[in-house]
């Protein structure tokens, strides 16, 4: 067998391929090499920067498993590799954490001006009484979307001893109250919580899920949060909300376009902004690494890999194109 590794990825999951493939590690193959050597491989990992485009996958003769060291696929047609019965695997649960702690620290960012405040000291000033926070403690948080992150943040925030809403018509109150938190419906944790933090995926039911409607009934002194994907958030709605006073302040990870260049988010005081390093831990790389390997290796044992994305390629009565 043999396994092509065309990003960049922690040497730990090389090495379990190592041990039942032959492994050729190409992370600056352009894509007109990939489309040339790709007949060769029987897996190819990739994280964001290889596209694996349709025109890619009708080259890959023997290509049995596109595997994303991470969480999103949108580098990868997964379409067109379900035509193929190609398997497409990732590894979601391998940044949760870190995902989470990032939050943690937007959040813990916001409440105490920590990015301003940093940036005033450096210049040399000293502006004590221009940085008055607020205490988490005693505090309503509220998650939308509890799913493995959202899980992780709600643990971490128990230890602040915050109050716990959230929103997720897909899980159970059983489930919800096993993670000590109050399940509630949107309107009711957009107008109660003093922290609003989004971690839900993109999908076309919740692109701008959280527009002005809903920015409305937040409270004057809330901070919104988005460290899942760009585009759940109306940034249009975000910006005139923040500039008019009527949320006190955001986070973001995540653009509705990446890099954000020339947004004016950007320019507001009150929004503290990282570029997209939710999942930029040397623990969450070397996770999704061994968890993309350890999939490789059942596929070639034959066996069912757990995280598949495209289900239909199990299926006996579906008609390859090979
Ligand atoms: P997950 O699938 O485990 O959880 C998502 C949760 O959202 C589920 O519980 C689901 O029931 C809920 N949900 C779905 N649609 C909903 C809706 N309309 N309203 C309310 N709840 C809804 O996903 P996860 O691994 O926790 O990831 C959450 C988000 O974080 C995703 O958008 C993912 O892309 C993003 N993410 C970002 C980074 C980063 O670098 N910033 C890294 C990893 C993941």
């Amino acid at each position: 067998m043999k396994v092509l590794i065309a990003d960049k990825i922690e040497e730990k999951g090389i090495s379990i391929l190592e041990e039942i493939a032959e492994v050729s590690v190409q992370t600056d193959i352009t894509n007109q090499k990939l489309i040339r050597s790709i007949g060769e491989f029987d897996a190819v990992v990739v994280r964001s920067r290889t596209k694996i485009t349709r025109e890619v996958i009708e080259s890959a003769s023997r290509l049995k498993v596109i595997a994303r060291a991470g969480v999103g696929v949108d580098n990868i047609d997964v379409e067109a590799a379900t035509e193929r019965g190609i398997m497409v695997v990732n590894a979601p649960e391998s940044a949760s954490v870190t995902v989470a702690e990032l939050t943690l620290g937007i959040i813990i960012s916001l409440a105490r001006r920590i990015s301003r405040a940093n940036k005033s000291v450096k210049e040399g000033k000293w502006e004590k009484s221009k940085f008055m926070g607020v205490e988490l403690f005693g505090k309503t948080m509220g998650i939308i979307g509890m799913g493995r992150i959202g899980e992780q943040v709600a643990a971490r925030f128990r230890g602040f001893e915050m109050k716990i809403l959230a929103y997720d018509p897909y899980i159970s109150e059983d489930t919800a109250s096993k993670l000590g938190v109050t399940l509630v419906e949107l309107d009711t944790l957009l107008k109660e919580a003093d922290i609003v933090t989004i971690h839900v995926p993109l999908n076309p039911q919740t692109r701008h899920f959280i527009a002005r409607k809903e920015l409305e009934l937040m409270k004057e002194t809330a901070y919104l949060v988005n460290c899942a994907r760009g585009g759940i958030v109306d940034e249009h709605a975000l910006y005139d909300a923040l500039s008019q006073g009527k949320i006190a302040g955001a986070g973001m990870d995540v653009y509705e376009n990446e890099p954000p260049t020339g947004n004016p988010l950007l320019d507001l005081d009150n929004v503290v902004a990282t570029p997209h390093i939710g999942a930029s831990t040397r623990e969450a790389q070397q996770n999704a690494a061994i968890i993309v390997a350890e999939e490789i290796k059942k596929v070639f044992n034959g066996e069912a890999p757990s995280n598949l994305i495209n289900l239909p390629v199990l299926d006996p009565q579906r008609q390859t194109a090979k």
